[in-house]
């Protein structure tokens, strides 16, 4: 049996996936060890999307594999539906549920999946609603809360069913300045807390901090893997020192 400290948390071989005929992911690999944080960025366009909702099962994929924790997505459905439950994931615009409180929200998977008492299923959410700093918000509906506080909650949210990876598409790229912050300071501490995360973002104060290695996406392609250190100061391919010249 392998070893599962050895087993990668994400392990992805040569993904390709096609909308339409329009080929989108053309050939990716990528490992991520367990408890490391991988920031993906690269221009609009790029597949960076598409290769995490490829990630969470929420995309089809023509061919290559991809394996959570050693489990291959798509093989077997109990197992698939097993390894996507333990995977969080927070998007661009938050997806919270318009019509139910902040604490509905980080409670509703916990009841209709998991199958947890409410009494429980509400301690848990009011824990994560701490975390994230908002314990105080728990009865209020997602349109009274700002954007950077709509944000947390979809974190609390995601750590509710206690994920072994997090997964953020842009998660900050719809607040407004002030509000970034609030949102980079819990995804850091998470970090810190050991949790094993790949974050599309263009936030390089929070790459350089918190990432093991940048992933530099291209037209569907990952065209560069680096430490932040190195990405930052020495891309080695152009199309990334191009990309980096846009965001000064
Ligand atoms: P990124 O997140 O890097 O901006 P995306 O993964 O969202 O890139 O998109 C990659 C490419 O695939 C873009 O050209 C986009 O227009 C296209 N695309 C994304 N989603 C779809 C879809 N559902 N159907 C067809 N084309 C899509
Ligand atoms: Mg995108």
């Amino acid at each position: 049996m392998q070893d599962p400290r050895q087993t990668p948390a994400v392990e992805i071989d040569a993904l390709h996936k096609w909308y339409g005929t329009f080929h989108v992911l053309k050939g990716i690999d990528l490992r991520v060890a367990h408890g490391s944080r991988i920031v993906i960025c690269g221009p609009s366009g790029s597949g960076k999307s598409t290769l995490i909702r490829c990630i969470n099962g929420l995309e089809a994929y023509r061919q290559g594999t991809i394996r959570l924790d050693g489990t291959k997505l798509g093989e077997d459905a109990v197992q698939t539906a097993l390894a996507r439950r333990q995977t969080g994931m927070v998007f661009q615009n938050f997806n919270l549920f318009p019509h139910l409180s902040v604490l509905a929200n980080c409670t509703l998977a916990l009841r209709r999946v998991a199958g947890m008492a409410r009494t429980e299923a509400e301690a848990l959410a009011r824990h994560y609603l701490e975390k994230v700093r908002i314990p105080e918000q728990a009865s209020k509906y997602p349109a009274q809360l700002s954007g950077g506080q709509q944000q947390r909650v979809a974190i609390a949210r995601a750590l509710c069913m206690s994920p072994r990876l997090m997964l953020f598409d842009e998660p900050t790229s719809a607040l407004d300045p002030e509000m970034i912050r609030e949102v980079l300071d819990v995804m850091t501490e998470l970090a810190h807390d050991g949790m094993t995360m790949i974050c599309v973002t263009h936030e390089m104060g929070f790459a350089r901090e918190v990432a093991d290695a940048v992933v530099f996406m291209d037209r569907g392609a990952i065209v560069e893997r680096a430490e932040p250190a190195t990405f930052f100061s020495a891309p080695s391919h152009p199309r990334a020192r191009d990309f980096l010249g846009t965001l000064l």
